[in-house]
């Protein structure tokens, strides 16, 4: 495939400009290096349209031959791996190996869904009687994804819909639509033209979306915030749903941890992507006992961090994605200072005209500190002092949200009886925060509704149909 033609959306098999085009930014240098299509309202019509037309050839197309069609279409991602990596670094920022990582990861997910089986279920069978539920399409699936991880978020919405047998019409973040829109068009030398659709826009392509009528399903990550328009827009045609929204997630240091052994571990828990993962480490809560030894390894290991453009090798942690979220998080650290906050390490943006900001750790702020409060997004992390297991599990469940959470300790049987009781989506144990394509992931409480990813995120993207059928005498 071509990597010098102007980004186009994939509709119908075909590629589409749209009738403008927005700048997207280089986080690293903030300057505009290329134009994507901005969809109008009546290509968002035209995409929903050929992917309703082309529904019933793909759900009448064997599930094995669906499922070697999506390995195809990985396996050509992982042929044009450099290219997608580096479009990706210079739009989202992340250094060249993460880049690589996620295309990697993209390519695990469609490839691991393509072994799935939905469960076909008998309920009664007698010599003339037979009852069983097996699990037929949704139909039209909208997936909507945000700019941290814009391709492997995108594939874990695709990869399901289609190997469950919808069509997709998928929008990424307009801060970051290049390397889905690259995807797209490479899909589409596999795919039947209409089952993978791609358009892009601003965030005002989200709410035609998630509420049109052609549309059966919206599967949404991004901030809890957003979701909860998304969840308002879609109940006049009561779509079905699945929402990933943000998280505000504890790691918990227990007294008897080797804290030179697991520290790096820990760091990189709240670090990796500039910390800008739904499920990073955003409190961590360590026992007064190990605090200041943990203290002093976080704080070697955040001043020895690189900081810089991903394109450069050797860097660890690029820029903050967009200037929206760099001032952000810029406020919440002039917030943390102004309440007589300390910093170990880090504290402010870096002088530049890219969106960088100092790895910055945070000693022991106040639980309403916003810092703490608030899901920070970005490369900082409060440490805050606790008493007791107890004491840490109190705190932690103190959120809205319920994504993650990790626990750091040689006691596995504690470990096991705080897990039950931290109310999150998905807990850890001596290890940092992570996902699998064969495991469900979701949140608890206002970090989402439903889940992703196993058996029971691809039970998402179908309907339930009973069948009774008797012998007539
Ligand atoms: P966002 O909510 O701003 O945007 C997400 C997507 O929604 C984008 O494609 C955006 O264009 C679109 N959108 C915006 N307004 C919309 C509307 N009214 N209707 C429909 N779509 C709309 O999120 P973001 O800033 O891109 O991503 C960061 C957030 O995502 C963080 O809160 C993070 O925790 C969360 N997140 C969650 C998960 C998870 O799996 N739970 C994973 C990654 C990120």
């Amino acid at each position: 495939m071509r990597f010098d033609t102007p980004y186009a959306m994939t509709i119908g098999g075909r590629r589409v400009d749209g009738g403008r085009t927005f700048g997207v930014r280089n986080p690293a240098t903030a300057e505009i290096f290329a134009e994507a299509p901005d969809c109008e309202l009546a290509q968002l019509d035209e995409a929903v349209e050929v992917a309703r037309a082309a529904r019933s050839a793909w759900r009448d197309t064997s599930w094995e031959q669906r499922c070697r069609l999506v390995r195809q279409f990985a396996s050509l991602i992982l042929d044009n791996l450099d290219p997608l990596k580096q479009l990706l670094t210079a739009e989202q920022g992340k250094p060249h190996g993460d880049a690589e990582g996620e295309l990697r990861r993209a390519v695990e997910w469609l490839q691991e869904t393509a072994t799935l089986q939905l469960p076909h279920i008998v309920n009664a069978e007698s010599p003339t009687r037979r009852s069983f539920t097996r699990h037929t399409p949704v139909g039209v699936v909208g997936a909507i994804s945000p700019w941290n991880f814009p391709v492997a978020l995108s594939m874990w919405k695709v990869a399901p819909a289609l190997v469950a047998g919808n069509t997709v019409v998928l929008k990424p973040s307009p801060f970051t639509p290049l390397t889905v829109l690259r995807i797209g068009e490479l899909a589409q030398e596999i795919l039947p033209a209409g089952v993978l659709n791609v358009i892009s826009g601003g965030d005002a392509l989200g709410p035609p979306m998630t509420a049109h009528p052609g549309i059966d399903k919206i599967s949404f990550t991004g901030s809890t915030e957003t979701g909860r328009r998304v969840m308002a827009s879609a109940a006049p045609t009561l779509k079905r749903l699945t929402l990933e929204l943000g998280g505000n997630d504890a790691a918990i240091v227990m007294p008897d941890v080797p804290v030179a052994d697991i520290a790096e571990r820990v760091f990189w828990s709240a670090f990796r992507n500039a910390g800008q993962v739904c499920i990073a480490a955003k409190r961590l809560y360590v026992h007064a006992d190990v605090y200041d030894e943990m203290a002093e390894a976080l704080s070697d290991l955040a001043r020895g961090a690189r900081v810089g453009d991903g394109a450069q090798p050797g860097v660890q942690i690029g820029p903050v994605q967009n200037h929206q979220q760099h001032s952000r998080i810029v406020d919440l650290l002039e917030d943390a200072k102004a309440g007589g906050g300390r910093f170990l390490a880090g504290g402010e943006a870096l002088r530049s005209p890219g969106y960088f900001i100092a790895p910055t750790l945070v000693d022991n702020p106040p639980e309403d500190a916003r810092v703490v409060a608030e899901e920070q997004f970005g490369p900082v992390l409060p440490l805050i002092k606790v008493s007791s297991a107890n004491d840490a599990v109190e705190r932690a469940n103190r959120s809205i949200f319920g994504l993650g959470a990790s626990i750091w300790t040689r006691d596995l049987a504690l470990a096991q009886s705080m897990a039950e009781r931290l109310e999150a989506g998905s807990v850890w144990i001596n290890e940092p925060p992570s996902t699998s394509p064969l495991a469900a992931f979701g949140g608890h409480k206002q970090s989402g509704v439903g889940v992703e990813n196993g058996l029971l995120g691809l039970m998402e993207y179908a309907n339930t149909q009973t069948v009774v059928t008797n012998e007539l005498a």
